[in-house]
């Protein structure tokens, strides 16, 4: 409203329009440089973010979704089913919260800025692709349009919703992929990720990798390694035999105890062999960083929706 006095809009804005997030949590871990922030929607939505400091970046998860509707059932998000898809000013503004923080100083550390960001919080990214798809270009498109991160810096992780990752193949912005398969088998993945039955893992991997010649950006595998349900050697043979070949690279995740689940991560032993026998294929496999254990800000433990906040 440019008519308005310019000094008077800021005092309108403040009274006619809500808050997109409103903080009712922020909980620390590793000397303050992780931190987890639950956030209320206008609608009363919980959602949350974590932002990660590390010596050579800051990286921000963020949420795409209160809650998630794919229903994995080591996740502690999956156990409160979908509340609703985040609107695309609701996605970015958890990066800029992030931002705002960092650049105060608010985080140990000093003053700095975010640069990475990953969609591994709450919510399946590609079940809300058009939100997800815009704030991917507010993101990265150069200012003053978006914030400029380097698209390289940016990762979408999804179950496999392999239409939707032809969408963003197609979209040639040149995020990074992440998939989540956590089995090389369908018999397995068609129980811990349920949306396998709809589209395989053979179906998932392909799309994948159409994603990866698109975008020239190598594909990351994540698989979370669970005690004696996925971390047998003979399947880290069959993973390698998946992915031989492919422009890809494997992220184990150590599993994230979740309260009230009998799966626990797996023994040390089965876990050095898992790598060891990825590696020997040629198959670039880094172990996950936990960041965030303690204060349940680590992958699939987000679960503001399903729970009151804890202070
Ligand atoms: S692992 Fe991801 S897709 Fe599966 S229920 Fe949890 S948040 Fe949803």
């Amino acid at each position: 409203m440019t008519d308005l006095p310019a000094d008077r809009r800021p005092a309108l804005v403040d009274a006619l329009l809500p808050g997109l997030l409103e903080p009712v949590a922020t909980q620390r871990a590793d000397a303050g440089r992780t931190v987890k922030t639950a956030w209320r929607l206008v609608d009363g939505a919980l959602v949350e973010s974590v932002l990660m400091r590390y010596p050579d970046r800051v990286t921000m998860c963020v949420s795409s979704q209160a809650g998630c509707g794919m229903g994995c059932p080591f996740c502690a998000t999956g156990h409160g089913g979908l509340t609703r898809n985040l609107s695309t000013a609701e996605i970015v503004e958890q990066v800029l919260a992030g931002a705002r923080a960092l650049r105060r100083g608010q985080v140990a550390g000093g003053p700095g800025r975010v640069s990475n960001v990953v969609f591994m919080g709450m919510g399946e990214p590609l079940a809300n692709y058009r939100a997800v798809r815009d704030a991917l270009h507010r993101l990265v498109d150069d200012p003053p349009h978006g914030l400029g991160l380097s698209a390289r810096a940016v990762t979408v992780s999804t179950v496999g919703l392999v239409p939707r990752i032809l969408d963003l193949a197609a979209e040639g912005l040149p995020v990074t992929l992440a998939v989540s398969l956590h089995a090389p088998d369908d018999e397995l993945r068609n129980t811990l990720v349920p949306i396998n039955t709809r589209w395989p893992v053979i179906e998932v991997l392909d799309a994948a990798s159409q994603y990866a010649d698109r975008s020239g950006r190598r594909f990351s595998v994540e698989y979370v390694l669970i005690r004696g349900v996925n971390d047998q050697a003979w399947r880290a043979d069959a993973l390698a035999d998946l992915l031989v070949g492919r422009l890809a690279h494997v992220n184990l995740i150590p599993l994230n105890p979740t309260p009230g689940s009998a799966w626990t991560a797996s023994r040390r032993a089965d876990q050095v062999e898992f790598v060891r026998r990825l590696a020997g294929r040629g198959v670039p496999v880094t172990v996950r960083d936990t960041r965030g254990r303690e204060i349940d800000g680590a992958c699939g433990q987000l679960a503001a929706a399903g729970r009151a906040p804890q202070a």
